[in-house]
């Protein structure tokens, strides 16, 4: 049988934007996924945690802002693993649904640049492909300069090239793809939301009457 490629797109999704979607549907098309799973962490490690909106209300945004997308997936595994939510641990229970398909780690530049900051970083870097794309105010190609360089020589740029569905892929390159990334972040929309600001098409309009029906970042 043929492998599937599987992309897992993690977050706090605090909520899901529509930088989030477009971002995955870009990655989905250019590197033929056959599907993404948005995977909302339960206590992201490195983020403070006092505006994020309980875990169900993430949970609830997402399957609302994916549910028009045929190759998107919720995916709960760190929910129902429960307390802080190490990728690594991800990556072993996905390997595990999903034995010997290429799996691919989707994220964009600004948490890339942190990755040192990961438990077993290199582990994960090892075990799976990176798809890094853009992000407004941050430069893809400062990736190159991750942990001292020391993973340069991993990195693929692919901006140029075509990826058809039978390109091989092998755990532990990192590709780095250049996208219009949409100027928009959930800290902004809660921020907008606190003052009373504008926040109009930044999240799918789904998203947008759950938010207010659950009186969220108020
Ligand atoms: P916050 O503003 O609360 O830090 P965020 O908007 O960065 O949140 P996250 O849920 O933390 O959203 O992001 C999940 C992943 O999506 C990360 O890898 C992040 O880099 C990526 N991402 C977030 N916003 C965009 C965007 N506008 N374009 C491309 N990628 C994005």
């Amino acid at each position: 049988m043929d492998k599937i490629k599987i992309g897992l797109f993690g977050g706090t999704f605090n909520p899901v934007h529509q930088g989030h979607i477009k971002a995955a549907e870009r990655v989905q098309q250019k590197f033929c996924l056959d599907k993404v799973l948005f995977i909302p962490s339960n206590i992201p490690p490195h983020k403070n945690m006092d505006a994020v909106a309980l875990p169900e209300h993430r949970l609830n945004m997402v399957k609302l802002a994916i549910a028009d997308f045929s190759r998107f997936e919720l995916c709960s595994v760190e929910m129902e693993a429960g307390g802080k939510s190490y990728s690594i641990y991800t990556l072993k229970k996905i390997k595990k649904m999903f034995p010997d398909n290429d799996v691919f780690f989707i994220l964009g530049i600004d948490a890339f640049l942190e990755i040192d900051t990961w438990k077993d970083y290199e582990k994960v870097l090892q075990q799976c492909c990176f798809i890094v794309i853009s992000r407004s105010g941050f430069r893809l190609l400062d990736a190159k300069k991750v942990i001292g360089g020391k993973y340069g020589g991993r990195i693929c740029d692919v901006s140029g090239v075509q990826i058809g569905r039978d390109y091989k892929f092998f755990p532990g390159k990192i590709f780095l793809f250049p996208i219009n990334a949409l100027h928009v972040a959930s800290t902004e929309i809660r921020k907008r939301i606190r003052e009373g600001a504008s926040w109009e098409g930044m999240v799918a309009e789904r998203v947008e009457y759950y938010i207010k029906e659950n009186r969220l970042y108020q």
